[in-house]
Formats: C-alpha cells, sequence, structure tokens
C-alpha cells in the first residue's frame, strides 16, 4: 500500500519556484529520509504533506485519500508532524505538550482519559523525558525540546510520521535512541516515518529510501547503497566528499574532505 503519493506537486514563493513538479510514493511501513542542501525545498514539501501549507499545483494523496478532503482532526489521527522549532509563547509544561498529542482523539468534551495519560506517560518514557514531565517547555535545552516534541507526535499514534530535523540538537546517544524508536515503530507498528535529515551517515544505516531533493528537484531516490555515491552527493552538495563502506554492517559511509587534504 502507499501511504503518501506525490504527483506533479509545485510550490513557488513570489518568483521563486522552490519545488517544481515533484513526484514520488512512499510505501506504507518505509523509513524515508529527504536530505539536500539548505534551501532545496526540503521544509516545504514535508509542510506540504503536512496540510500546513496547501499546494500551488500538483496532487498529494495520504492513506489514499487526497489531502484535500481530509478536515484536520480526521488527518491529525493519520499524519503526526515534528517542526523543526515551535515558538513556545505559553508555558506549557511537558507533559501539557505531550499531552496535546491526544487532541484529535478526545471526546466531545475534549477531556483526557485515564488513558490518553498513559500514552502521555508511555511517550515520554520512550523518548527519556519523563524526568522533564513537570518541567516547563520554554526552560528546555534544545535537545530536551527536540525529545518533548517526538513525544507529543509519538502520542498522537498516527499511522504517519513526518519529522523536519529530528535529531539536530541530540547528542550522539539521543540520537541512536531516536534512530532506534524509528525502526522499531516502523517494524512493530507499521508505521511510515518521513524524515528529513543532514545526517547521511544516519540515513545511510537506517532508511529503506533516501530522497535526494536539489534546487527543488529529485536528483536521486532509491536505496541508500543507490543513492549516496560519491559522484552524486559531490554534484548536488558542491563540496569534497569521501565514500567508502561503514564496518558496522555494510552501509556507505560519507566524509568530507577538508580543503587541506586536496592537492
Ligand atoms: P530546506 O528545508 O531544504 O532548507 P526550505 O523548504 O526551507 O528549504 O526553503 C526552500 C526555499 O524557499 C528557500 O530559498 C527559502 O528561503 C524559501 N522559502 C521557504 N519558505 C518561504 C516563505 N514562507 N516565503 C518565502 N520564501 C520561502
Amino acid at each position: 500500500m502507499t501511504a503518501i503519493s506525490v504527483e506533479n506537486l509545485t510550490q513557488s514563493f513570489g518568483r521563486r519556484t522552490v519545488l517544481d513538479r515533484i513526484c514520488f510514493d512512499v510505501a506504507a511501513g518505509q523509513f524515508f529520509i529527504i536530505i539536500g542542501p539548505n534551501g532545496s525545498g526540503k521544509t516545504t514539501l514535508l509542510k506540504l504533506l503536512t496540510g500546513l501549507l496547501s499546494a500551488q499545483d500538483g496532487d498529494i494523496t495520504v492513506m489514499g485519500r487526497c489531502l484535500k478532503d481530509y478536515n484536520p482532526r480526521a488527518l491529525a489521527q493519520q499524519v503526526a508532524y515534528v517542526p523543526q522549532n515551535v515558538l513556545v509563547e505559553f508555558p506549557f509544561s511537558v507533559t501539557e505538550v505531550v499531552l496535546m498529542g491526544r487532541a484529535p482523539h478526545l471526546g466531545m468534551l475534549g477531556v483526557e482519559t485515564p488513558e490518553d495519560l498513559e500514552l502521555a506517560q508511555e511517550a515520554m518514557m520512550i523518548t527519556d523525558i519523563i524526568h522533564l514531565a513537570d518541567r516547563r517547555l520554554d526552560e528546555l535545552s534544545g535537545g530536551e525540546r527536540q525529545r518533548v516534541l517526538i513525544a507529543r507526535a509519538i502520542c498522537q499514534r498516527p499511522r504517519i510520521l513526518l519529522l523536519d530535523e529530528p535529531t539536530s540538537a541530540l547528542d550522539l546517544a539521543h540520537q541512536a535512541r531516536i534512530m532506534d524508536l524509528m525502526e522499531t515503530l516502523k517494524n512493530d507498528h507499521g508505521i511510515t516515518v518521513v524524515m528529513i535529515s543532514h545526517e547521511l551517515n544516519l540515513a545511510a544505516m537506517y532508511a529503506d529510501q533516501v530522497l535526494v531533493l536539489s534546487r527543488g528537484q529529485i536528483a536521486c531516490m532509491g536505496a541508500p547503497d543507490q543513492v549516496l555515491n560519491k559522484e552524486l552527493l559531490e554534484r548536488v552538495y558542491e563540496c569534497n566528499l569521501m565514500v567508502d563502506m561503514s564496518s558496522v554492517g555494510n552501509y556507505p559511509r560519507v566524509h568530507l574532505v577538508p580543503k587541506r587534504f586536496l592537492r
């Protein structure tokens, strides 16, 4: 089954075309990682998939249904979004923020049940923020806040998780924990994970499919060992790289080559 289908998606801001007739499918239960240089259109693409931004042209289908035909509650039952950063305007506690994930599932009165609280606790445990439960979001470090947003999305119990650079502020142990968690959600619960990442080596180890965006177009899409090759990455990122095979599993591993090593 196809979780997300994108056809001829085009988005411009003013006269600048940021996404140019993009077409791709994400199969249900895949770990799908989007990479590409700054400004290539990754966040715009993810925002279009969440429905936060409406597409100027083209079609997006989510779980077999046109994105435009979903009401916000029905869409939030299918899709959870972890943005790159959130403005914290109110001093919500971590528990309150994580519980917001339950909003699309609450009854008419909008009151959380003991089961909702249990799901929030579980989401906080697996993202290692249970010790922060009563702290205010605006007092946390960037990495802690990032884990709170991931917990909120998990608490939402979606079929599809869309994450915009969710590991960018995380230390190595928490990066591994979040990537392993996404893999478990995929393997044990069939959840489709679509993630933007600049961590090419994490993409190599975890992704089923890698999509490379370059200047608003798809430069390449395929399994990590097909996509993460020196020629393509050097062309897209415009820098010098070396790609070898990792001794942990048999994955491509990408290294930057500093200028002083170039002849
Ligand atoms: P990426 O996530 O790959 O870094 P973005 O999707 O954030 O790229 O941005 C792609 C391009 O679109 C950038 O040049 C950015 O400045 C521009 N852009 C994004 N959002 C807006 C907006 N709301 N208004 C005008 N330009 C925008």
